[in-house]
This record gives C-alpha cells, sequence and structure tokens, in this order.
C-alpha cells in the first residue's frame, strides 16, 4: 500500500493544490510546546496541504490600489485571504484526518487554519518549508514555486510513517537584493528593507537557514485593521503611525462588529505584499493578462 500517494490522492480530491509530507525530525527547533509530537504522542509525520487564492480575486485586490475600488476589499476577505480559502483548508485537513483514521487506521489531528479558529498549534509556515512546499521569502510569508505568496497552508499530524518529502532544493525562488517589492510597497513601512536590515530574522527548519525581514506588527494592523481613514477605515481609530500593543488591543476591543464579518476582528484591508510579490508566474498570471498595471502602479496608493 503506497500510503503517500493515497493521503495526495485524497488532498486533491478535497480540493487542495499543494501536499507535502515531512518527519518529525525538521522540527527540532520548534518552541516549548509547539513540537509534533508534544500536540499528539507518537507523531510521525506531518502532512501540509496548500490552497491556491484566486487569481480573479487578488486583481480586486489591484483594483482597490490601483483605481481606488476600496468597496472591493471584502472579496479579498471573503474569497482571497481570509474566509473561504481557510474553511476549504479547515475542511480538507478535518476530512484528510478521518480518511486517515477509518481508512488507514493510524491517529489523524487536524490543526487550525486561519484567523477564525482562535488558536495556533504549530508554526504553520514552519511546517510548510518542512514539507517541501516552499520557502521563507522576506516578507516571511512561504513562496511556493506554483503561487508565489498567494498560496495558504493547513496541517494534518499523524502516527502514520509516510516517507517523507524533500525540502525545496530548487532555484532561489526571493531575491530580496534584486526586488524588494514587499518593502517598498508597503503603505505602514511595516516590513524592513533588505539593504537597510542589519539584524533580519533568521529560522532553521530541518538542516536549511532561512532569512527574512523584521515586521513591525502593529504597523501591518494599521493597514490590515484600516485603522485610519487613510487606510481605508471608517474613522480615525488610531492616529499614531507606529501604535503599540496596547492601543491596538484596546481598538480591537471597541471596533464595531459590521467590520469584522465572520472573524472576531478584521483582517483583510491589506494584503498588498502579498498581491505584488511577483514570484509564482506573476507576470503571466497577472501583468500579461491585463489585470494590473504593476506593483508601481499601487507604490503611493493605500
Ligand atoms: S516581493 Fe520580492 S523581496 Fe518581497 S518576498 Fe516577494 S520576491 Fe521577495
Ligand atoms: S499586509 Fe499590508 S501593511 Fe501588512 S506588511 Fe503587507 S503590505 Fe504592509
Amino acid at each position: 500500500m503506497d500510503v503517500k500517494k493515497l493521503i495526495k490522492d485524497a488532498a486533491k480530491r478535497y480540493g487542495m493544490d499543494l501536499c507535502g509530507i515531512s518527519g518529525v525530525d525538521r522540527f527540532v527547533e520548534s518552541p516549548k510546546g509547539q513540537h509534533p509530537t508534544e500536540l499528539l504522542p507518537g507523531c510521525k509525520s506531518v502532512i501540509v496541504v496548500g490552497r491556491r487564492l484566486l487569481d480573479g480575486i487578488v486583481q480586486a485586490n489591484f483594483r482597490c490600489f490601483e483605481d481606488g475600488r476600496r468597496d472591493l476589499k471584502g472579496l479579498w476577505g471573503t474569497y482571497g485571504y481570509a474566509m473561504l480559502p481557510n474553511f476549504e483548508l479547515t475542511y480538507a485537513c478535518y476530512a484528510l484526518a478521518q480518511y486517515i483514521e477509518c481508512e488507514l487506521g493510524e491517529v489523524g489531528m487536524p490543526l487550525s487554519t486561519g484567523p477564525m479558529t482562535n488558536g495556533i498549534q504549530l508554526s504553520i509556515r514552519h511546517a510548510a518549508v518542512a514539507a517541501g512546499l516552499g520557502e521563507f521569502s522576506w516578507m516571511g510569508l512561504v513562496v511556493s514555486p506554483e503561487f508565489g505568496a498567494r498560496n495558504r497552508f493547513g496541517v494534518i499530524l499523524t502516527t502514520a510513517e509516510i516517507e517523507p518529502d524533500p525540502m525545496y532544493d530548487g532555484p532561489k525562488l526571493c531575491n530580496p537584493e534584486k526586488c524588494g517589492i514587499c518593502s517598498k510597497i508597503c503603505p505602514t513601512g511595516a516590513l524592513s528593507a533588505y539593504d537597510e536590515d542589519k539584524n533580519p530574522q533568521t529560522c532553521k527548519v530541518g538542516d536549511k537557514c532561512y532569512t527574512y525581514c523584521n515586521i513591525d506588527r502593529n504597523r501591518c494592523q494599521l493597514a490590515t485593521l484600516a485603522l485610519n481613514k487613510k487606510l481605508g477605515g471608517k474613522a480615525d481609530y488610531v492616529t499614531s503611525e507606529n501604535p503599540t500593543d496596547e492601543e491596538i488591543w484596546n481598538i480591537q476591543q471597541i471596533m464595531p462588529a459590521d467590520q469584522a464579518g465572520l472573524q472576531h476582528v478584521t483582517s483583510h484591508n491589506c494584503g498588498k505584499c502579498q498581491s505584488y510579490c511577483p514570484i509564482g508566474s506573476w507576470n503571466e498570471k497577472f501583468k500579461q493578462r491585463g489585470l494590473t498595471k504593476g506593483a508601481g502602479a499601487a507604490m503611493e496608493v493605500r
């Protein structure tokens, strides 16, 4: 019985575009409490599934940043960044865990996916890299050769011992020294610039080391939560360009519920870095099909 093929075929049936498998040995650097065997005693394999984002919805974000169509931002929230991909991943992880238990007789444990699930058991980004689906990019998201940064991932832990996939070892996908679009295009300066950052973040997955930018999460949240009118908010909830953790927390408690959708808070009001990152045949998918005027057209637009 080729367990790996069975799992990958099942992932495809459940609507997933990517599926990779890692052994637990690639998680030795996990923070305490987040190693797969601390979550599932006897865990032998970590399965990671991935769903691409729709080109048509990424282009809705382009309309926002290139044509001022902030009214389309909800599409990015519903079908792009937050809701549907996470529901799909949640259902697929659940279905795969059921398959593992019912058909293979092993234990399957699906982990939380996305912001509405209210919990992080381990770093899904690290798991995706360990499972060979891509590499860390300068902006800190995992980029795959197929879809660049425009994919989302879910994780299933299992006691089944499955032959691991090799980690991604192809041509380097992100070259921040030549590109740097994410840092330049960010409307709040949340991502440090490659040529200015003397102390970037580093991490080790398996035997590979990765470097990525320092992310000012509070500045990022100014945009993703739309905390002032300039960034698409209904009011100037926060006036500082460098908000503190406390300011961000306090404002989340009083944000009007009509802006939160199904999530506890909004998180879908930006995604500019993810949309304009050129990895994943970006030119062919978007520029050559006339779906964007290019990152330059969105540089100054919030
Ligand atoms: S926009 Fe450029 S520098 Fe930033 S992650 Fe993508 S490829 Fe790397
Ligand atoms: S989501 Fe927007 S604000 Fe956050 S890092 Fe990306 S471009 Fe910057």
